[in-house]
This record gives C-alpha cells, sequence and structure tokens, in this order.
C-alpha cells in the first residue's frame, strides 16, 4: 500500500496531522502501535452518560492555548472550569496536621476540562477520519529509504507495512531510537532523541471517585499539595452535576512504586486523602492508577528520572532535513512553543504538515 504519507503514532498530534492533512486531500496512513488511540490522552469510565475521568492529561488553557481552544470549538466540544473553589491544604512533614488556607487559590490563567475527558478530543478527531486511514497494534520498528525516494515502513517481524513518500514520526524522541533506520539517523539526531526527556512520562495517576464530595461539604477545594507522600499534588476532578473525584500526581519515584506495588500504593494514597480531607476518603466507590512510567509505549527507562523542571523543548532546525525533508520528526516534544503539552501536539502536528 502507497500513500503520500505515513503517520507513525496515533496520540493527539499524529492524530491532529492525519485530520489536517486529510482536510488537504492528502492520502495519508496512520499507524498506532498501542490497541487505542490517543498516546498519552487516556479517560475511564464512571457512572452516566459521558461520565469520563482522565489518567492522562485533564487541563487546557484556552487564553494561552490558541490552536487547542480553536479546535475544541471546532469539533463542538464542551468544556468547564477546573474547580478550586475552596481552602486549600498544604501537608508539610509526616508528623504535623496538615495547613489549611483559606483563601484557596485562582488558577491564572484558568484551567479547564473537557466533557467527556480528553478521550473525547480523541474520538472526535476519529470520527472525522476514514476508518481506513488508521491501524492500530501495529508498531513500526523500521523504516528504510528504497529507490525513487519512497519510504518503506515494516514491523518488528520486517514485514512491510507500508510505502510513503514522506514520513511523519509522531512519538516521543526516545520512542524514536527504538526503531532502527536504514540509513541510520546521523548521531546527533539519536543523541537528541535520548536527551529529550517525553513530558510526564515518569508520572503515575491515582484517581479516587467517591459517592458524595465530602470535601467540598467540608470547605475544601480538593486541593493539595504535600511533602509527605506518596500523593505531591491532588485536585479535584469531579464531573459537573455527576460523580464526585478526586485525583493527584505521585511524588514517589517509578522505582519506589514498582517496589510498594499497586495495591500498597493504593492504599497509602488513600490514606494520604483521609489525612487530608477526613475518613470518608477510605471508601471509594472506585479507584484507578494508572503509571506512565511502565508504559512501553509512552516512557523509556531514561524517563524514570524526570527532568527538573519543564525542558525547553523543539527540534533543532538541522534535522528538518532528514532524508531529503523526507522523514519529519514530530509529537509534542518537537514544538517550541508549547512543548510537552497538549497544544504542542497541535503546534507539532501543524510543522509537520506544513511542508504538503
Ligand atoms: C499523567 C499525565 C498528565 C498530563 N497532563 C497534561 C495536562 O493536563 N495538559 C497538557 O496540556 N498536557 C498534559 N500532559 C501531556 C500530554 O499528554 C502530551 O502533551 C500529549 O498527549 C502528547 O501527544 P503526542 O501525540 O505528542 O504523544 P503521545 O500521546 O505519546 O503519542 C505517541 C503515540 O505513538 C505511539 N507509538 C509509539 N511508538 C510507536 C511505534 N513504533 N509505532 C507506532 N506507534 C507508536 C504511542 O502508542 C502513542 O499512541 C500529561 C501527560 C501525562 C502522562
Amino acid at each position: 500500500m502507497r500513500v503520500a504519507c505515513a503517520i507513525v503514532g496515533g496520540g493527539l498530534s499524529g492524530l491532529y496531522a492525519a485530520y489536517l492533512l486529510h482536510r488537504r486531500g492528502v492520502e495519508c496512513r496512520l499507524l498506532e502501535a498501542r490497541q487505542r488511540l490517543g498516546g498519552r490522552i487516556l479517560s475511564v469510565e464512571g457512572t452516566g452518560a459521558r461520565a469520563r475521568f482522565d489518567l492522562g492529561p485533564a487541563w487546557f488553557w484556552p487564553d494561552m492555548q490558541p490552536r487547542l481552544r480553536g479546535l475544541v470549538d471546532e469539533l463542538g466540544l464542551a468544556a468547564f472550569e477546573q474547580q478550586t473553589r475552596g481552602a486549600i491544604l498544604v501537608e508539610r512533614f509526616k508528623l504535623e496536621a496538615p495547613q489549611r488556607y483559606e483563601r484557596g487559590f485562582n488558577t491564572e490563567p484558568r484551567s479547564m476540562r473537557l466533557q467527556g475527558g480528553m478521550q473525547a478530543l480523541v474520538e472526535a478527531l476519529e470520527a472525522a477520519l476514514p476508518s481506513s486511514l488508521i491501524r492500530c497494534n501495529l508498531q513500526v520498528s523500521s523504516l528504510r529509504e528504497m529507490p525513487e525516494g519512497l519510504l518503506e515502513l515494516a514491523g518488528a517481524d520486517g514485514k512491510p507495512l507500508a510505502i510513503a513518500e514522506r514520513v511523519i514520526l509522531a512519538l516521543p524522541p526516545r520512542l524514536v531510537n527504538r526503531m532502527t533506520f536504514s540509513p541510520a539517523l546521523p548521531e546527533p539526531v539519536t543523541r537528541w532523541c535520548e536527551n529529550t526527556p517525553t513530558w510526564m512520562a515518569g508520572q503515575a495517576k491515582l484517581l479516587a471517585v467517591y459517592a458524595k464530595p465530602f470535601w467540598i461539604d467540608k470547605g475544601f477545594s480538593g486541593t493539595a499539595s504535600s511533602f509527605v507522600g506518596p500523593m505531591m499534588e491532588i485536585h479535584d476532578a469531579s464531573l459537573p452535576r455527576g460523580q464526585p473525584a478526586l485525583f493527584g500526581f505521585m511524588g514517589l519515584s517509578p522505582a519506589a512504586r514498582q517496589a510498594l506495588g499497586e495495591t500498597a500504593l493504593k492504599e497509602a494514597a488513600l490514606a494520604q486523602l483521609a489525612r487530608l480531607f477526613g475518613p470518608e476518603a477510605l471508601a471509594p466507590v472506585a479507584v484507578h492508577l494508572l503509571d506512565w512510567a511502565q508504559q512501553p509505549d509512552t516512557a523509556t527507562r531514561a524517563d524514570w528520572e524526570p527532568p527538573l523542571g519543564h525542558p525547553a523543548y523543539g527540534v533543532p532546525a538541522s534535522f528538518e532535513s532528514l532524508w531529503s525533508g523526507r522523514l519529519v520528526l514530530s509529537g509534542t516534544e518537537t514544538a517550541p512553543g508549547q512543548g510537552g503539552y497538549l497544544e504542542g501536539a497541535l503546534e507539532a502536528a501543524e510543522a509537520a504538515t506544513s511542508r504538503f
């Protein structure tokens, strides 16, 4: 099967690239390793219509993310503001009660969430594409330059998956290095890929769903920060007029999480929520834990050491002419403006498709 463009990776960046190309009439094919689309975007079902909670990204900031704001509007998706009203808590020491700050905080710019979870964005993009364009459960393992300037993509068994005039790699750069290239990529490219951390890949998110919003009833916003752990940052994850929930980002390292094990980690997280918000936290309706560091199609072992702060993302200009410009590095980590974020995934897709 020969196409003008093959896109490797069906996260937001790859999907948006496919959406843009398809709209322009460019024949393309998207190959995704997982059985599902979305990559780092993953929402789990709650109870009720379109009741979904995010285990990956939940927020966007429309006041400073014009692409995402525009796409959400274009696809007719509904957004709502992150709940921040009420007191916040800070847990500084193990043997000291958490401190309560009545004034809470206002996020500036405002953080928004999507009705139906961030997955609603993935589903809307997928719905706008012909199903024949998307292939899931296909991990691209190698890329080879053929005569006449064509590129062949193959799976782990060496079987060709597609032949394309151009290839967009909409992947975390570290996963580019999982693939083999013939001819080999220049050493500065593989070095840059290895040295570019995948944003949030070393993180794990815990979500606890409850029957009642007991923290709101006590005047808490649901926001807490902790130096005790296992979660370091906690927020309200409730659905508007739907199920109440809290979520937290883990402060424990991937190695410590692995050593503790999932059951003990969940128990420790619920005990922390009880310390902060009260004993009702020990009786959730459901608990979900997703350790992204254990997801081979997101994280590599290098991501177990998280970067100190938000890296300066963006791909060096000299990498834009790989294989005479027919091989394009994409994905949010290549975006110079808002690399790492969902907005960066759109920014990268725009740049990758701008040459068609
Ligand atoms: C816990 C967490 C919370 C986050 N919170 C936020 C937030 O609130 N707001 C925000 O803006 N951003 C947030 N982010 C970051 C956001 O998720 C990313 O910016 C965005 O999802 C990246 O999209 P992408 O398409 O570039 O990459 P990915 O989503 O990583 O997609 C890459 C895709 O490529 C596939 N793939 C990999 N290798 C191959 C291969 N060889 N062959 C075929 N397919 C392959 C993968 O399976 C994956 O589907 C968060 C991330 C995490 C993990």
